[in-house]
């Protein structure tokens, strides 16, 4: 293709929300065989809901949520904001709360009055958070996180959370004082074009991957649901481009569609990395292209366009 073609080709990207940031990008995505998926906020509206909150001791239903909210209150992660959402919402229409707050429950504020103090903060990426309230270790996050502090899944819990990732959701572990108290139930539904794109993609022969750091159960769910057949699931943010690797040492030309921080490595790492343009600004800066439009249908058009820019020279 000559300079103009591609020049050209950028163009009519670019009205369809497709930026390019580069030539060779745009001619290496002709030849691609794999087009490997992030899960939350790609193939997901990333529009995470708690749907259920189950408590598992004596605690009341809005002590259980003040405390898991004010523990996610400094988290970026859509868990994260899901929960403080959901717990808003609670107190906001919890009468007997609201009137001990002397009403005190802005539902714009980042930080209303009914959140507790919390010190000792951290954010374990792939995991969940931790942090101390009342001088009490609160632990919120997956599995992983709670073994690793040595807290005790109860079968019946255990039967709970499996339940949830049955049906496509993600089950939220939370611990405080090294007791199990409760778990939540977390919906990110489907993007509304995503199975079409999958269906269409596989017709190009281009085979869709799912890669996430969520549980096996919960991906494999999803990943139905969408009609990928290759998972990876319970991948820690740094195995993402591993997961690319893999495929080139095959060598077969990949691409990469992610949003995340946690993606950023992977994008970089393909032959061809996509980035969400709702997506995080790292994500977009490690990525050749950014689907501006945030609908997965541009990933063909892409693919499309750089069929048709380059076809005619082979
Ligand atoms: P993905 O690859 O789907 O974007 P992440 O790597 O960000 O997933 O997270 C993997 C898992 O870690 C989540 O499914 C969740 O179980 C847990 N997790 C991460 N951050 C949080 C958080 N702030 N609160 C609760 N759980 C979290
Ligand atoms: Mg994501």
């Amino acid at each position: 293709a000559t300079p103009t073609a591609v020049m050209v080709a950028t163009g009519v990207g670019a009205s369809n929300g497709v930026l390019i940031k580069g030539g060779d990008a745009l001619e290496r995505a002709q030849k691609i065989k794999y087009v490997v998926f992030d899960k939350t906020g790609t193939l997901t509206q990333g529009k995470a809901s708690v749907t259920t909150a189950k408590i598992f001791t004596e605690m009341g239903r809005g002590e259980f949520l003040t405390l898991v909210a004010s523990a996610e209150a400094g988290s970026e992660h859509p868990l994260g904001k899901a929960i403080l959402e959901y717990a808003r919402h609670f107190h906001f229409f919890d009468d007997s709360f609201s009137s001990k707050k002397g009403g005190n429950l802005d539902m714009e504020s980042k930080h209303p009055g009914w959140l507790l103090d919390v010190s000792d903060f951290s954010a374990l990426p792939g995991e969940g958070v931790q942090c101390s309230i009342g001088g009490k270790q609160i632990l919120v996050g997956n599995r992983k996180l709670l073994i690793e502090n040595g807290i005790d899944i109860p079968p019946h819990v255990e039967n709970f959370v499996v339940e949830l990732e049955e049906s496509a959701k993600t089950g939220i572990l939370v611990a405080y004082d090294n007791i199990l108290i409760g778990v939540l139930g977390v919906a990110d539904p489907l993007k509304r074009e995503a199975s079409v794109v999958i269906e269409g993609l596989v017709r190009m022969g281009v085979n869709p991957v799912m890669v996430t750091g969520d549980n096996w159960r919960t991906a494999r769910a999803v990943a139905k649901e969408v009609g990928i057949q290759d998972v990876r699931a319970e991948v820690m943010p740094a195995g993402k481009a591993d997961v690319i690797r893999t495929f080139q040492k095959r060598g077969s030309v990949v691409a990469m569609v992610g949003d995340g921080i946690n993606d950023s490595p992977a994008l970089a790492a393909a032959d061809v990395g996509m980035a969400i343009g709702a997506g995080t600004d790292i994500a977009i800066e490690a990525a050749d292209f950014v689907l501006m439009r945030n609908n997965l249908e541009d990933v063909i058009t892409a693919i499309d366009l750089s069929r048709k820019t380059f076809s005619r020279i082979r």
